[in-house]
């Protein structure tokens, strides 16, 4: 079963996550029907948006990590709540291309150069969004580039997922470590030393490493300590009346046009598939609804 620890080291100057995600990978594989490298983008982005939905404040908050590039690919949105419940979609769920001259999974070379963007909504303020250039398309240097620039907290992110031949998800998961304001330089020297010691996420996941052990790793003689451990799932909260307002935002006058067709309309929810019929009466609805609305 997937799940999220959260910890803390040196007294309180570090604090860490690691999750370990395979089945949720694995559903969203099978939702999509991804293509591997596919699979290694969306399970590494899905994997950050678990963590970082932890780091939400509110029960209601939502998190929402999207990127866009120029490859093939095109893009990936997931968003993430701070119960440990993520969801999530690649523009283009089938991609091939070439592995890395490494051998692993080319990521970077599927999303291309691009743009990352964070949002988190938090109910009733306007929502928080921030934008940054991707570095590498590998996602875990992007989001690592993101916490620098954008939130000016010094992190490091690794995150992982090993395809197996028959292209199922055989590991998944990853970390996120931060330095708060204050840490000392020889905290600093410290972690970064560990960090260096430190083969790829794929490895440790290869080795069989939970995420309690990888944090251990990670803050070896920083004095680690388990927070919390929470949860992990994929899951899609979607409904008729959200799906109603996709179908409202191809446009009224599309809108009218499938009304004026005299069929109905079947729509599926981006995240989990889930089909939803629309009668020219619940159109016809949906549509003076909105227009009373203005
Ligand atoms: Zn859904």
């Amino acid at each position: 079963m997937d799940y999220v620890v959260r910890g803390t080291a040196a007294d309180g100057y570090i604090r860490a996550f690691a999750a370990s995600t395979r089945d949720l990978t694995e559903e969203a594989r099978s939702i999509h029907k991804t293509s591997p490298v596919v699979t290694a983008a969306m399970g590494r982005l899905l994997t950050a948006g678990c963590m970082m939905g932890i780091m939400l404040k509110g029960e209601g908050d939502l998190l929402t990590l999207t990127i866009r590039g120029d490859g093939p690919l095109q893009g990936i949105t997931v968003t993430a709540d701070a119960k440990g419940r993520v969801k999530g979609f690649p523009y283009q769920p089938e991609v091939w291309i070439d592995p890395r001259p490494d051998g692993k999974l080319n990521v970077g070379g599927a999303v291309g150069r691009g743009t990352l963007t964070v949002v988190r909504d938090q109910g009733l303020k306007e929502p928080y969004s921030s934008q940054v250039e991707l570095v590498s398309g590998e996602i875990g240097e992007d989001l690592t580039n993101y916490f620098a620039v954008s939130e000016q907290v010094p992190s490091s992110v690794g995150l992982g997922v090993l395809v197996d031949r028959d292209q199922s998800v055989k590991e998944a998961g990853g970390f996120i470590v931060q330095l708060m304001p204050g840490v000392s330089d020889e905290v600093i020297t410290a972690l970064e030393n560990n960090l260096k010691e430190l083969h790829s996420v794929t490895q440790l996941l290869e080795n069989g490493l939970t995420p309690e052990q990888i944090l251990e790793k990670i803050l070896r003689g920083l004095r680690p300590e388990i927070l919390e451990t929470m949860p992990a799932k994929y899951h899609c909260n979607c409904s008729r009346e959200r799906v109603g307002k996709v179908l409202l935002s191809i446009g009224a006058r599309e809108l009218q046009s499938l009304i004026d067709e005299g069929k109905p309309a079947e729509l599926n929810c981006n995240f989990c598939g889930k089909s939803y019929s629309f009668s020219v009466e619940e159109m016809k609805e949906i549509l003076a609804a909105a227009r009373q609305q203005g």
